[in-house]
């Protein structure tokens, strides 16, 4: 079912959360052990995300650099279809701009589309770690919107060979991402709405927000679109603190603030168990705030480990 049929039946805020598709050589069932725990609160979508190849060096025997190109984290597709297959659930994969030409996304688009996948997240993805700025593949897409175009285009039978004949259209609802603190390559939050904002007019169906501690910087977030024009659903997306190390790389790999309060409370933790605990209760009162609010679901970032989400949704949904 499409994210947006889900989200139109719901009586109540969803859950939701995504998983990452585990290191190359680990197997399906270190997936269903994340995923296990969280099912009794009944998500009704799973997001699984799209890890892009990196450039490594390893040093040679002989002290040289050699550079190889590596995908740590393989398999978004076939986790897809495993969570299909294994839970009945659906399954969203996030697909990238980078590193696909249109050839590449409409090909992978046929593959999601003959095997049931009714849903996507559509992104541009980030610059590869050797890159200062994204780069598009010659024959890719530099933008998200621009994705979205191509996916809506094949709902619509239309593929890049124009000559096909009798193309059947694919029906694929499409989610994107929004930042309520501002994408961090963009000159404003207005400028960055903007571009949002064309996301959804070239066929976006909702919008999933990266990560925030703040729920005032959501909901000021949502008012700003509507006063944009952007009608779609918003879902928040959010993610326990863990450990004193996500104090800086959650702000430095997300670009993301966190509230004076939780920052004092984490830097008073003597153990990371200390540190769980308070992303926990941070994680239930800001669910709670944002359910009251009426979001249309909560969307958990798991970053592979499910038991601080558990306790969350066990005193919230
Ligand atoms: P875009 O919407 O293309 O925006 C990128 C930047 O370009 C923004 O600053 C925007 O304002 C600007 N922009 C857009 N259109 C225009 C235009 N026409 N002219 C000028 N500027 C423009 N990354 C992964 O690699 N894999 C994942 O699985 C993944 N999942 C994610 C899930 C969520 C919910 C979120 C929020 C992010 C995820 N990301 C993922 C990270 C994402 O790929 C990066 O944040 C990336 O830098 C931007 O992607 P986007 O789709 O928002 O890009």
């Amino acid at each position: 079912m499409k994210i947006t049929e889900h989200l139109e039946r719901a009586k109540d805020t969803l859950f939701s959360f995504e998983i990452l598709p585990p290191l190359k050589g680990q197997k399906i069932e270190d997936i269903y052990s994340v995923i296990d725990p969280l099912m009794e609160f009944k998500p009704p979508f799973i997001n699984v995300t799209y890890h892009r190849e990196e450039v490594v060096y390893k040093r040679l025997p002989s002290g040289l650099l050699e550079q190889k190109v590596v995908k740590k984290r393989p398999g978004t597709v076939g986790i897809c279809a495993a969570l299909h297959n294994h839970y009945g659930v659906d399954a969203v994969p996030h697909i990238l701009c980078g590193g696909f030409s249109k050839e590449d996304t409409e090909n992978a688009l046929i593959d999601l589309d003959f095997l049931g996948i009714k849903n996507v997240l559509a992104l541009r993805g980030d610059s590869m770690k050797n890159e200062t700025l994204f780069a598009p593949e010659a024959d890719g897409h530099t933008y998200a919107s621009d994705l979205v175009k191509q996916i809506k285009d094949m709902n619509e039978g239309r593929y890049l060979d124009e000559e096909l004949q009798n193309s059947s259209p694919s029906n694929f609802c499409i989610g994107v991402a929004g930042y309520p603190e501002k994408h961090y390559e963009a000159p404003s939050l207005n400028n960055d709405i903007e571009n949002l904002k064309a996301k959804v007019e070239a066929g976006a169906d909702y919008i999933i927000t990266q990560m925030f501690f703040d729920n005032q910087k959501y909901f000021d977030f949502v008012d700003r679109c509507r006063r944009a024009g952007i009608d779609v659903p918003i879902i928040p997306g959010i993610k326990p603190v863990a450990t004193k190390k996500h104090l800086s790389f959650l702000p430095h790999f997300f670009k993301v603030d966190m509230p004076d309060d939780l920052v004092k409370a984490i830097i008073n933790c003597k153990t990371n168990i200390e540190v769980r605990q308070i992303g926990i209760e941070w994680g239930i009162a800001q669910a709670k705030e944002l359910k009251a609010a009426g979001a249309p679901a909560i969307h958990f970032y798991s970053m592979g480990k499910p038991d601080n989400i558990e306790a969350i949704a066990k005193a919230v949904f």
